[in-house]
């Protein structure tokens, strides 16, 4: 090896899930929502008003801030934009994790927190759910250099009631306590009234689930005005303008239109609540998932020929090949329509398995 290899910052990235080109697939493997955006972004769209582009866009996103603090009724030095929520987390890494103490999260959670860490150079320890997949809020209770976890929990789906969550913010006013909301609009209550107590939490959100535009990338973050304070000052240091022009502008209206943002999600809540009813039916194990998204071990034929068998007939789902979960698929939960060809898949295979 030549000895500046020693010099370079050698990681092992995240590997998100695939994104085949083919069109005729049935994609379940991201997470992504099966009906179209808000209808205002639409029209926004064919509106746009290409002199913009030639301009810097507003390194403040100020448009975006404002219609998402009108929207969460906080003020708008609380709230802080970025290029989807993968974005914000890795600032807020950057930003909130810089102690010698070890960051906590949970041995099962999004797996993209670790490469960050690892990124950063900031130790961390993954104190174990327990066999329900939920917190043990004890293990939190300790000395470390910052706390993080989703809620709902990803892969699980479990969610964890918000005096769960006090309870490790109670535990930790010596740290920051991140808590990423990606999936709380499919189910749960959200930790925001807790930012009135508490100035050390950030609660994380995305555009790319509940509001179907994970191909625009937006995300955000909400917390104490000191907090959002200080990652402004990260980001204007890093790279000004990470929120493009039209995603501003599309922004704003992805987040109009309560009633058609409410009906999709009763639509994939129903879908959700139905198809884990019928998995159990089929022999499966699936958990109690608030999340757009379900988690299910069978019985009898093992999660990763499954996942192979579904690829195979065009159904992509997520399959993780960790401890502990080997034998789960991360299915999304997308139309009716889709997911009974996923669930006459599944039979058919189960039933070939049998013969
Ligand atoms: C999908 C996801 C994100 C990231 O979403 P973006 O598309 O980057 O906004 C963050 N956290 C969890 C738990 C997720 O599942």
């Amino acid at each position: 090896m030549n000895s500046w290899e020693d010099n370079i910052r050698k990681v092992v990235p995240y590997i998100p899930g695939e994104q085949p080109k083919q069109s005729d697939i049935i994609k379940l493997n991201t997470n992504e929502n099966p009906y179209p955006p808000a209808p205002g972004v639409r029209k926004a769209m064919e509106n746009m008003d290409l002199n913009l582009f030639r301009l810097y866009p507003d390194s403040n996103a100020t448009p975006l801030v404002n219609a998402l603090a009108a929207y969460h009724k906080v003020n708008p030095d609380q709230v802080f934009v970025g290029v989807g929520s993968d974005d914000v987390l890795a600032m807020c890494f950057l930003t909130f994790f810089n102690s010698q103490k070890p960051i906590l999260f949970p041995d099962i959670t999004y797996s993209f927190y670790d490469v960050w860490a690892d990124l950063y150079r900031i130790p961390y320890e993954r104190p174990q759910l327990d066999i329900n997949f939920h917190i043990r809020p004890e293990d939190y209770d300790r000395e470390n250099g910052g706390v993080i976890f989703p809620n709902p929990n990803a892969p699980t789906g479990i969610y964890e009631a918000l005096d769960v969550v006090e309870d490790i913010i109670e535990h930790n006013s010596d740290s920051i306590v991140i808590i990423d909301e990606a999936y709380i609009d499919f189910g749960g209550e959200s930790a925001l009234p807790l930012l009135n107590k508490y100035e050390n939490v950030i609660i994380t959100r995305t555009f790319s689930k509940s509001r179907s535009m994970a191909g625009m990338r937006i995300g955000y973050a909400i917390g104490s005005s000191k907090l959002i304070g200080y990652l402004n000052d990260v980001k204007q240091s890093y790279n000004s303008y990470t929120m493009n022009q039209a995603s501003l502008v599309l922004g704003v209206e992805g987040v109009k239109d309560d009633a058609y943002f409410k009906e999709t999600l009763n639509k994939i809540i129903d879908t959700r609540d139905s198809v884990k009813a019928e998995l159990r039916s089929l022999g499966f194990t699936v958990t109690e998932s608030r999340a757009n998204f379900l988690f299910a071990s069978h019985n009898t034929v093992t999660a990763k020929e499954l996942f192979a068998a579904l690829k195979e007939g065009g159904i992509y789902v997520r399959y993780f090949d960790k401890p502990r979960i080997h034998n789960y698929l991360r299915i999304t939960v997308g139309t009716k329509e889709e997911m009974d060809q996923l669930l006459d898949s599944i039979k058919n295979y189960i039933n070939y398995k049998n013969d």
